[in-house]
């Protein structure tokens, strides 16, 4: 997995921070005031820290990018566009949102939509780490490239790792396209199809 720089001391606090956090309730409660990214701490309205099932272990996780601009303005994560199509996505392969946890690599939206910078991306790993840590989910579903190489590595090609789990510390990961691409080349388009084939693989692995 992806390792904050050791020189980046706000990395390090709130990698400090998040490790002593002793459950989901107290980690939401510390990232939630967290400023160790200025420029998106200035400009968010939220951080969005995500959701859980209401009980027990997520089944799996779905972890995305950054937060837009629906789950800045509401504090959810995936609940505007690309979280409607995922919604129907998962219907249709057969999977239950309400079981998963879903996470974002950073918290904070970036302006404009902007692709989160490395620095931001480091910063923010101690508080994806420690979710991971705490649910443990058996199985995570990586959307987008930049989640994909946060768990995969800097050199992922998603072209390359998608159609099949890969071990992560115990955990299967699956790397597939960001439900924004699946918008963006529309209903034919291969991130669809790509996106919906990967999510009925991950449920048949679950059933
Ligand atoms: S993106 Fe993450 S590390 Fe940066 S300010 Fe937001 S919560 Fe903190």
């Amino acid at each position: 997995m992806t390792r904050p720089p050791r020189f980046d001391a706000a990395a390090e606090e709130v990698a400090r921070t998040a490790a002593a956090a002793p459950d989901w309730e107290a980690l939401a409660a510390v990232a939630r005031p967290c400023v160790a990214c200025p420029e998106l701490a200035a400009t968010r309205q939220h951080v969005v820290v995500g959701d859980v099932p209401a009980g027990g272990r997520p089944r799996f996780a779905l972890v995305g990018e950054a937060p837009g601009a629906s789950e800045d303005e509401t504090g959810r994560a995936f609940v505007g566009k690309s979280g409607q199509l995922l919604d129907r996505l998962l219907v249709e392969a057969g999977l239950d949102r309400a079981e998963a946890a879903v996470l974002n690599v950073v918290k904070c939206r970036p302006p404009g939509n902007r692709t989160p910078k490395a620095s931001e991306v480091a910063r923010c790993s101690g508080w994806l780490r420690r979710q991971l840590d705490l649910l443990d989910p058996p199985v995570v579903v990586a959307l987008g490239l930049s989640s994909a190489k946060w768990f995969l590595g800097p050199r992922t090609v998603l072209a390359e790792v998608r159609g099949r789990a890969h071990d992560v510390d115990g955990r299967a990961v699956w790397a597939t396209y960001h439900p924004s691409a699946a918008i963006r080349f529309g209903p034919k388009g291969t991130p669809r199809a790509g996106l919906l084939a990967d999510l009925t693989a991950v449920a048949g692995t679950l059933a």
